[in-house]
């Protein structure tokens, strides 16, 4: 346990819990890798926010400077462009550890270099995390769980992933990185915590990413119709980003390794999903029907009983709470993409 965290501890304060006014905090040195991207630069603004002091390391494979820019100027941030698949030598207090590509375009892309970053990124972290006493927090995933048996699905499920598939890069990629991480703390003592993030949407995803939620959001707004891949009855739970950085954070500063699921229990199909975005961007936006990818999950919504008694966390943001404000941001990005102006 770091000293700052101790020292909070002894006096009283549990997980998640506000300081109360007068008594100030010691500072913590953060490390955030995958800190560009799209959930890492959300983290990163309530990390500053709350007075600490960030690193991020990032080799801009998805992530962009734009995400971070508007820390440049001060003081406790840095950035490091680097690669996780790399040793690096740093002194921290706690590492959010999120590199990864997390869009199917994205990751199976280089699948190698995927499972590279899953699994050398995440050792390299872990030896870090070992050699200074930092604690380490994994950024894991729902698809673990692979095509679901379970509905929904709790921590407890061991999961039903294709281990030669296209998608085994990142699911395979990812079981391997929470069996390192358990490893780690069984056999060295690094103190852990492992969240399995559910599907999270909102500002700064990349336009073309080829995420369900982008990429409708940005068809919509270019007029274009939104691709439904196969017969769009599959489902998903979204959750908007900023309870998901809540919850990472009560996660890391509470007691338990987990693993937790963070994710929204809202649970929608693929037309249903359309058919909100409709309501929100364009009522006379059209669909159209796609071939779906291979080992497409059929269903997929996470039960949160157990980050919902052990860390005092639930989403609040529903759907059609959230995506109004990504639709706010994309407005102002997709028309300067190049591409076709939005009215
Ligand atoms: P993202 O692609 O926006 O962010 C990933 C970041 O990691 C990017 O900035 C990218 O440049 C960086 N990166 C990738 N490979 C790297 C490497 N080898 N070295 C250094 N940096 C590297 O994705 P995101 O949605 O912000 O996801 C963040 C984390 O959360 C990922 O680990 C992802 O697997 C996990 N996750 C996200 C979701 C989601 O729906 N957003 C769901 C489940 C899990
Ligand atoms: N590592 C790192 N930074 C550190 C400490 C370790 O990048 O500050 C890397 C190290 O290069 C190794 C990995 O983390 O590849 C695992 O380190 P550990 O000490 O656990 O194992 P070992 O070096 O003994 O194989
Ligand atoms: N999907 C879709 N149209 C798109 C992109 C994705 O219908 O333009 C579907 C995809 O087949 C999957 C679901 O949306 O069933 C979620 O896909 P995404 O890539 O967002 O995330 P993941 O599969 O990792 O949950």
């Amino acid at each position: 346990v770091s000293p700052q965290i101790s020292s909070l501890r002894s006096q009283g304060f549990s997980p998640g819990a506000k300081i109360p006014l007068g008594l100030k905090r010691k500072s913590m040195r953060i490390l955030v890798t995958g800190g560009a991207g799209f959930v890492g630069s959300h983290l990163v603004d309530r990390l500053i926010e709350r007075g600490d002091s960030v690193i991020v390391l990032d080799n801009f494979f998805t992530g962009r400077k734009e995400n971070v820019m508007h820390h440049f100027s001060n003081p406790q941030f840095e950035m490091i462009r680097h690669d996780v698949v790399e040793p690096i030598l740093l002194e921290v207090d706690q590492i959010y550890h999120l590199a990864c590509p997390a869009s199917p375009v994205h990751y199976k892309h280089n699948p190698v270099k995927t499972i590279k970053t899953n699994v050398v990124g995440t050792l390299n972290m872990l030896g870090l995390a070992k050699r200074v006493g930092a604690r380490f927090l994994l950024t894991s995933t729902s698809e673990v769980y692979g095509d679901p048996l379970e509905h929904p699905q709790r921590e407890s499920y061991w999961g039903n992933v294709n281990p030669i598939g296209v998608r085994s890069c990142y699911d395979e990629g990812k079981r391997t990185a929470e069996t390192l991480t358990m490893d780690y703390h069984r056999g060295a003592g690094v103190e852990v915590r492992i969240a399995r993030i559910f599907n999270t949407y909102g500002p700064r995803m990349c336009i073309d990413d080829g995420r369900v939620v982008s990429n409708f959001v940005a068809q919509a707004l270019r007029k274009e119709p939104m691709t439904v891949y196969g017969d769009g009855k599959q489902t998903r739970s979204f959750q908007f980003v900023s309870d998901l950085v809540e919850g990472l954070m009560r996660l890391m500063e509470g007691d338990h390794v987990g693993p937790f699921n963070l994710g929204n229990p809202g649970e929608f199909t693929m037309l249903e999903l359309a058919e909100v975005v409709k309501e929100v961007i364009d009522p006379n936006a059209r669909i159209v029907f796609r071939k779906n990818t291979e080992d497409d999950p059929h269903k997929r919504k996470p039960d949160i009983s157990r980050a919902k008694n052990m860390l005092g966390w639930e989403p609040k943001i529903s759907l059609r709470e959230g995506l109004p404000m990504m639709v706010d941001d994309f407005r102002r990005r997709v028309s300067y993409d190049g591409k076709e102006p939005v009215k």
